[in-house]
């Protein structure tokens, strides 16, 4: 059995030039950070987005509540990491991710491969599962005025066809 789910996720950028900006747990140099209320990593939240809706567990507003105090300044990988448990308790694994990040800058070509492995360790999957991509929109509109950006995140989930909803995947 097979699902496929999708995220999309924005932030602007801050104006607080010591917020890092974190792109799938990857610290990229020399440039701000987004505005959010966790750390704001867009690859995250639209993976993990894509994974509770490829699952049908929701969304990640609703699931983790964009003002719980919990989550304040908290790393994406805790969100990622719940919405595999969440996944998993169903009997889903992550067979593969495709990532478009729309940016006018920083120019993110040289670390599509680094933001991938970033989001492969997190997610505990091997080298190949996650393909990131990164794009701008030619100057056009506000991702293209250089106020904030953007991700996309396509899934897909597997599940063994003798496990049933519910089953855990040992
Ligand atoms: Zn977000």
């Amino acid at each position: 059995m097979m699902r496929i789910g999708q995220g999309l996720d924005v932030h602007p950028f801050s104006e607080d030039p010591d917020r890092p900006l974190v792109l799938g747990g990857v610290m990229i140099p020399r440039s701000p950070g987004l505005v959010g209320h966790s750390d704001a990593d867009v690859v995250l939240h639209a993976v993990t987005d894509a994974l509770l809706g490829a699952a049908a567990l929701g969304d990640l507003g609703s699931v983790f509540g964009s003002e719980d105090p919990r989550y304040a300044a908290a790393p994406s990988s805790v969100f990622l990491d719940e919405a595999l448990r969440r996944i998993a308790q169903d009997g889903w694994r992550l067979a593969n991710a495709d990532c478009t990040i729309v940016a006018q800058r920083p120019r993110l070509s040289d670390y599509r491969r680094a933001i991938a492995d970033g989001v492969q360790r997190l997610a505990g999957v091997v080298p190949g599962t996650i393909n990131v991509k990164a794009t701008s929109t030619d100057a056009l509109g506000t991702i293209g005025r250089g106020e904030g950006i953007a991700c996309l995140a396509v899934v897909l989930l597997e599940r063994p066809a003798a496990v049933r909803p519910g089953e855990a995947i040992a």
